[in-house]
């Protein structure tokens, strides 16, 4: 990804010609030369801006080159337009006014406000857990707890699933703990793996529910065997899940009835939620390690009131909503269908995510702009790192929000942009 980094420069360090050793860089070519070589790859990416529009989800406003235009995403990550829940949105404005604007200060210096205490206890409940831990972004979740966990205890190993998300790749590195990576979603490698650890040490199997790119879910209950049968602790990323799954939204875990053998269950308030902030639920020895021992817990200032208490009415929103869920996975299957039938590549999974297969990074682009710009719906092309070279997509999201008139247009869209820049249809 760095590789403009690494480039020699064309010109070696120049002498200036008085004075010994004058050396000069020129920083600005390095990260030129850096973003040019994104371009030539077609992987450069270019942000929507958008106006989401409270009320009107999912049509937001974008600002284009030709000006303020009405659109209709399709690529959001808040899953059931939560974000624009009126009582969500009241209990935002009724905390802002009650406690201001931002949390003043670390939660251990002042900043622990009573709804982060609130949200914590719902959490937890959320999960069946003892207790939870709110973090400012569900990436320093991971982050913070696999790197402090890794190097808490001693000698830890981490088994990390080969698609696991940036973020707790990074932890798991940064724990400095030996880490081995097996087949994604493969127990039967898991196993392997474990065999050859020494009993003795500790060890993590780190992995997701829902894989938000592919949409596949992992057999968690089969991972939960063999780690149980090596004495290895479970660590599950429901991100994707938390919200949309089980009977109160406590993820796929909660719908299989498995959340009581994850040993830590971690969470975003930003997707399904539609707020913002990430968490863990745990023991409450585990959680206290964390909380005393994560720098990217400790040094921060922690989440502000305004989206604790919005994300607090979120999630006991959807410990009583089962008919959002229900209907958003009867659109998603609507969406699914309907695209099959008109000959596009759906990427088959058994979740509420529909990746279209492009396969090139170029056309994935092209197609996206086409959608924007001639049909007003907003797709996100998906290009490598996030998805492997080769397997470059339109990553749709439907949700509760989009109705029958909304997957009609996407579909006529999608087979005009299909047919005109002659994408292949065979997933
Ligand atoms: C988005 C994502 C995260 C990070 O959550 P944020 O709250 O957006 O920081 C963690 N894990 C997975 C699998 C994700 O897709």
């Amino acid at each position: 990804m760095m590789d403009g980094m690494l480039m020699p420069l064309d010109r070696g360090p120049a002498r200036s010609s008085h004075g010994p050793q004058q050396v000069t860089m020129d920083y600005e070519a390095i990260f030129r030369d850096s973003i040019a070589s994104l371009k030539r790859e077609g992987r450069y990416r270019v942000f929507a801006d958008l106006m989401r529009t409270a009320g009107a989800f999912p049509r937001a406003v974008w600002h284009g080159p030709d000006g303020e235009r009405e659109i209709t995403v399709w690529c959001s990550n808040d899953y059931l337009g939560m974000g624009q829940n009126p009582a969500v949105r009241e209990a935002m404005k009724a905390a802002v006014d009650a406690s201001g604007a931002g949390a003043g200060g670390t939660r251990n210096i002042s900043g622990t406000n009573h709804w982060h205490v609130l949200l914590e206890e719902s959490l937890a409940d959320l999960h069946g857990k003892e207790a939870a831990l709110l973090f400012t972004s569900g990436y320093i979740s991971n982050e913070a707890t696999l790197s402090t966990l890794g190097r808490v205890l001693p000698r830890a190993v981490i088994l990390s699933d080969a698609l696991n998300h940036a973020s707790m790749i990074e932890g798991i590195r940064h724990s400095g703990a030996e880490k081995h990576i097996f087949r994604h979603n493969d127990p039967a490698h898991l196993d392997d793996l474990l065999r050859r650890v020494d009993p003795a040490r500790p060890k993590i199997v780190a992995f997701e529910s829902v894989y938000s790119m592919d949409g596949d879910i992992a057999p968690i209950d089969e991972i939960c065997d063999v780690a149980e049968r090596h004495g290895a602790m479970t660590y599950l990323d429901e991100v994707h899940a938390v919200g949309m799954y089980g009977r109160r939204g406590g993820g796929v875990s909660e719908r299989d009835g498995l959340a009581h053998r994850l040993t830590v269950i971690e969470g975003t308030l930003g997707k399904a939620f539609g707020v913002m902030g990430g968490y863990i639920a745990g023991s409450h020895a585990l959680v206290d390690v964390v909380r005393s021992n994560a720098p990217g817990f400790i040094f921060t200032t922690s989440l502000s009131p305004v989206l604790a208490a919005g994300a607090l009415a979120s999630v006991e929103y959807l410990k009583a909503q089962g008919e959002l869920r229900a209907r958003h996975q009867e659109r998603a299957a609507q969406v699914k269908a309907r695209l099959s039938a008109a000959g596009l590549p759906v990427m088959p999974n058994v979740s509420h995510i529909v990746p279209l297969l492009v396969g090139d990074p170029r056309l994935c682009k092209m197609a996206s702009d086409d959608l924007l710009e001639r049909h007003g719906i907003y797709i996100q092309p998906i290009n490598y790192p996030t998805v492997p070279r080769g397997t470059e997509r339109l990553r749709i999201t439907p949700t509760p929000l989009h109705d029958d008139a909304d997957v009609a247009r996407l579909t006529d869209a999608l087979r005009e942009v299909w047919g005109r820049l002659e994408i292949r249809r065979a997933a």
